[in-house]
């Protein structure tokens, strides 16, 4: 029956890690995973998550959710995002629905704007982008374009091309954008140019579709890093917004995560509601309801969210150190050819590092270290352990 399947390709990033595992070499190290490891290179997980676990595992039934999910974490997720402040939030106008982590919220998102979205079918990622947003939008029903975002030559934001896509892009068009943080890159706009992004998208009549999924993990700061769309919304962008819990609550695996649009009042944000009822249900029926109880009980008991407010810096604060040692490294100690700024000014959890292909495959055959071919890295893994043998190896590498 299936004789005309095709094979298909590896994903990359997954096949980053089957090559790590292959290779016997002691010093290996593997930068291709975003997830966050902790000073001694392993998974890392949060005294807060442990605690509030710890409060009804063995207690809590394993009944289904509703649908939309468990009401107290949904609630506190939105304010967490839109801020306590958030006018659309305390007039009951945001529609809300628990995900399954921030691919699910990507996915039904793209469902429901397919489905309901009057203007346009069209939404532009920006070049590069998440690897799985094209997917997870295609399979959505959206068809997918692109707008610069990526200057490689001074391995920053391509700000003028992307104001002058955006500009250009046809009235009403969807556009997505990562809150913070932005993966691959670790290349963010700056607050004011978001002002001015939050003007132009306003102008072209332009849907304003946000991915966040490093909310705190970026700056250590959950307001600072939340201001986009914040901003977004304070000027009256009714947005979308993608949330997911995997990595500032460490919840890779219990798929924790938030979707939400703001819509015009409490009557429209219902009928949002309803059909976005109608969109889960024959999809997976009803969310999982674990790890929605680990992170409701944080964010809803003050001494517990204060704790993990203070895990969240210190995993944000540990990836910045990081940074900095390799930046020492490469440029004092070793005094590797180019300009290496942007490893210290790239934000969040990657750094594109601007080695070239042929420079990662010398690393991952010469030294058995390990990175995407585009040449990010994950800074949560490195460590005082390794970040020496990395920045030499970088070092070999750029010297040839
Ligand atoms: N968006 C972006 C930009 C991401 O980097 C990720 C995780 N790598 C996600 C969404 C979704 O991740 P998850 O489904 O694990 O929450």
């Amino acid at each position: 029956v299936w004789s005309a399947v095709p094979q298909g390709p590896p994903d990359p990033i997954l096949g980053v890690t089957e090559a790590f595992k292959a290779d016997p070499n002691p010093r290996k190290i593997n930068l291709g995973v975003g997830a966050y490891r902790d000073e001694n290179g392993k998974p890392y997980i949060l005294p807060s998550v442990s605690t509030a676990e710890a409060s009804f595992v063995g207690e809590a039934d394993k009944e289904y959710l509703p649908i939309t999910g468990l009401a107290s974490f949904t609630s506190a997720a939105a304010k967490l995002a839109y801020g306590s402040d958030s006018a659309p939030l305390s007039q009951g106008a945001v529609a809300v629905t628990q995900s399954i982590s921030g691919t699910g919220a990507l996915r039904i998102g793209g469902a429901f704007l397919a489905r309901f979205y009057p203007t346009s079918k069209v939404i532009y990622l920006p070049t590069p982008s998440w690897g799985n947003h094209t997917p997870i939008f295609r399979d959505s029903g959206l068809e997918v374009k692109q707008y610069r975002y990526f200057d490689k030559s001074t391995v920053g934001l391509d700000w003028a091309g992307m104001l002058a896509d955006i500009r250009a892009m046809p009235q009403g068009s969807i556009v997505l954008l990562h809150a913070c943080a932005h993966n691959p890159t670790g290349v963010d706009p700056t607050q004011e140019q978001w002002k001015e992004l939050s003007n132009i998208v306003k102008e072209g009549k332009l849907f304003p579709f946000f991915d966040m999924a490093y909310q705190g993990f970026a700056s250590g700061d959950i307001a600072r890093d939340a201001f986009a769309p914040r901003h977004f919304v304070s000027e009256g962008h009714q947005i979308a917004l993608c949330q997911s819990f995997a990595k500032n609550m460490g919840l890779y695996g219990e798929r924790v995560g938030l979707f939400s649009l703001v819509t015009s009042d409490k009557e429209e944000k219902a009928r949002v509601e309803s059909q976005l009822k109608i969109l889960i249900r024959p999809l997976y029926s009803n969310p999982p309801v674990h790890g929605a109880r680990i992170a409701g009980s944080i964010l809803n008991d003050p001494a517990l969210y204060k704790q993990w407010e203070g895990e969240v810096k210190g995993m944000a604060n540990r990836i910045i150190s990081m940074r900095t040692t390799l930046y020492d490294l490469l440029t004092s100690t070793h005094k590797t050819p180019g300009d290496w700024a942007h490893i210290k000014s790239q934000i969040g959890m990657f750094s594109f590092t601007g080695l070239t292909q042929p420079q990662t495959e010398a690393l991952a055959s010469k030294r058995s270290v390990y990175m995407t071919k585009d040449g990010r890295i994950s800074m949560a893994g490195l460590n005082g352990g390794n970040v020496e043998y990395f920045a030499e190896s970088v070092d070999g590498a750029v010297k040839g």
